[in-house]
């Protein structure tokens, strides 16, 4: 169908199979789209696999930035969507709102109170913790700590579990999904996509979508369309606790700990520009062991099971880059979600529905469009 330039009015070509691809495509599928999706290694087993899966909390009535707006709109979706993915595909994705903790080091000198007055100004519940219910929420923490601030809402996915999810939720959706289909051009006529290319075929379709993560770069120059996306190296550990220690995420600034519950235990991330490396490094996997045994002493008796990277795609700004490609009518673009992919998927999926079926869309979606395109 879509190989032939006839193809139906709602065809569209979804670029990228990682989380943003996987979601866009379910999201368009299920609203009665025909869609193919082109990955050009394995499904899900990038960015989107490497992450944490920490899903920060957003309260949509009082949300004021693009940004919390944005969050705050994923927030809501986030259960919803677990359910329904869990309802089609007996897959259980292990999204629960686990709650997270914001504790300072003892000797660090930098203020948590300007970030709490911000969750509250957002209307996102924080509450101060005394010592005595840091140490109740999080008995293993290094008693040197004593200021903490606990996120009720602050929730957690098991990505890789979701990953699948939506890969099944796709099929079961009719997507015709092609892993091992690396787009290597975007043939264009005027402003109009009309076909993209992989190896041995071109793929012709009504709309285009490039959800490509820290490689989207590369795909819009071949539409004259020089757009900053950069990948920012993150490395990870994960342990295996013989018993949980604790059931919050807690977070240090930029670094974490993400307590499963089977025991198992993410230490994370570095940000880093290594171009496209994804090998780790012995100075930061040291660095990471060494910041999760400063925060929780046990730590260092735990099982090390893995450690891994992925590349974030960033954008410059902050927020990521959904919208129409400029000088194209039917070429999209979604990436740019640096840190926070995952939390954003289910709300990005949407944003692209609304854009693909001329659908009314959030006003505030206007400040996620492309607009440095040369
Ligand atoms: C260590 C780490 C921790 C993180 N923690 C969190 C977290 O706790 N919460 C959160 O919300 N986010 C987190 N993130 C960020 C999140 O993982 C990313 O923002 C998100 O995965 C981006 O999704 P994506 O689909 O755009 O990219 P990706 O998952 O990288 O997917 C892009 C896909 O496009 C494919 N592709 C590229 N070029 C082509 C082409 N030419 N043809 C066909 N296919 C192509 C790639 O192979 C890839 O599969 C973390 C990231 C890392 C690395």
């Amino acid at each position: 169908m879509m190989n032939s330039s006839t193809a139906a009015t709602r065809d569209v070509v979804v670029i990228g199979g990682g989380v943003i691809g996987l979601s866009i495509a379910w999201e368009l599928a299920r609203n009665g789209v025909s869609v193919r999706l082109l990955e050009q290694g394995l499904l899900g087993q990038e960015a989107s696999w490497a992450g944490a899966g920490m899903l920060p909390p957003g309260n949509p009535r009082q949300a004021k930035t693009t940004e919390a707006r944005f969050r705050s709109g994923s927030h809501v979706l986030w259960p919803e969507w677990s359910e329904q993915l869990r309802s089609i595909t007996g897959i259980d994705n292990g999204f629960h709102r686990c709650g997270g903790v914001e504790v300072q080091p003892a000797g660090s000198l930098e203020s948590l109170d300007e970030r709490i007055a911000t969750w509250r100004d957002e209307g996102v519940t924080v509450e101060s913790l005394t010592s005595t219910e840091l140490r109740q929420r999080l008995p293993a923490l290094n008693p040197e700590i004593s200021t903490g601030y606990f996120l009720p809402e602050l929730g957690q996915v098991r990505n890789p579990r979701h990953l699948k999810a939506l890969i099944q939720a796709c099929l079961s959706a009719g997507v015709d999904l092609r892993p091992g289909s690396p787009v290597i051009d975007i043939v264009r006529r005027g402003d109009k996509v009309t076909a993209v290319k992989t190896l041995s075929e071109e793929h012709h379709a009504s709309e285009f979508i490039v959800a490509s993560g820290a490689w989207s770069r590369t795909l819009l120059q071949r539409v004259g369309c020089d757009l900053v996306i950069e990948p920012i190296r993150g490395q990870m550990v994960l342990l295996n606790t013989p018993k949980v220690l604790f059931r919050h995420v807690i977070e240090v600034g930029p670094r974490y700990l993400v307590p499963r519950p089977d025991g198992r235990l993410l230490i994370g991330a570095t940000e880093e520009q290594a171009g496209f490396e994804k090998r780790t490094t012995a100075a930061a996997i040291a660095g990471l062991i060494d910041f999760g045994r400063d925060l929780v002493p046990a730590l260092g008796e735990a099982q090390f099971e893995r450690c891994w990277a992925g590349l974030r795609p960033y954008a410059p700004g902050g927020l990521p880059r959904i919208g129409r490609v400029p000088g194209t009518t039917n070429l999209s673009l979604a990436a740019g979600h640096f840190r926070a992919g995952l939390q954003l998927s289910p709300m990005t999926a949407v944003l692209v529905r609304q854009l693909i079926l001329g659908q009314q869309e959030n006003e505030w979606s206007a400040d996620l469009a492309i607009s440095s395109a040369t």
